[in-house]
């Protein structure tokens, strides 16, 4: 989940949506006492902090933020010069992007500052967009409520979801999620499967935004909400 940190309320708006698009959760602040706040309720992974908030220095939410904890932080500013650049990565920055920046640039540097940090421990939560499935509590909501599955379909998608973009084989997927091979389970029962998760968790079951068909090959959980999504 990402905090975007930012008082104009203009940009703070078209980032969120652009980053909801793009299968973020992303959450909002617009000062600087409301960015530590919502930071230290611990849920997020990120902030986008801009550096001009009223309330507080930025450079001070910056050094607290570093001070209470190991939340990467990008930097988003109006100030290019390379003094300022240097003081924003010393005071802990994991990056910096002058405005005005592209969209899809900021989401290039999310990714990259979220890929560094994360050797992390497999989460029992995986979170995608507004998919979310516990894995500890055996538990998947989807915008906030909660979709029945069966055990067997909930082994199946925390298996896909957890190897996000790996394609796997219907054989592949017998022997791990039902210990089983295709001499005694038809690997039919994977199709079956899939198809059922679909329709409970895919608005367009036909153009699946997260279990996506290769053809020919398999099964892949899609990462991040591709742009134009194929089956
Ligand atoms: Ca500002």
């Amino acid at each position: 989940m990402i905090l975007v940190a930012e008082d104009d309320a203009g940009s703070r708006t078209a980032t969120r949506m652009f980053l909801q698009r793009s299968g973020y959760r992303v959450g909002e602040a617009a000062d600087g006492p409301g960015t530590l706040r919502e930071a230290s309720l611990g849920h997020y992974d990120l902030v986008l902090l801009d550096l001009g908030l009223p309330g507080l220095d930025g450079e001070e939410v910056l050094a607290r933020l570093r001070r209470d904890g190991a939340l990467p932080v990008i930097v988003l500013t109006g100030r290019s010069e390379e003094r300022e650049r240097v003081r924003v990565l010393d005071l802990g920055a994991d990056d910096y992007l002058v405005k005005p920046f592209s969209l899809p640039e900021l989401e290039a540097r999310i990714r990259a500052v979220l890929r560094r940090g994360q050797p992390a421990p497999p989460s029992s939560r995986i979170e995608r967009g507004d998919l979310v499935i516990d894995r500890t509590a055996h538990r998947v909501e989807l915008f906030d409520r909660q979709v029945d599955l069966t055990p067997k379909e909930f082994d199946l998608l925390a298996f896909l979801a957890g190897a996000p973009d790996q394609v796997f084989t219907r054989e592949e997927l017998l022997e791990h999620v039902w210990g089983s091979t295709q001499d005694w389970q038809d690997p039919a029962t994977v199709t079956e499967h899939i198809r059922r998760l679909r329709l409970k968790l895919e608005s367009e079951p036909s153009n699946p935004r997260w279990l996506h068909t290769v053809r020919g090959v398999g099964y892949r959980f899609a990462d991040v909400e591709p742009q134009n999504a194929t089956g």
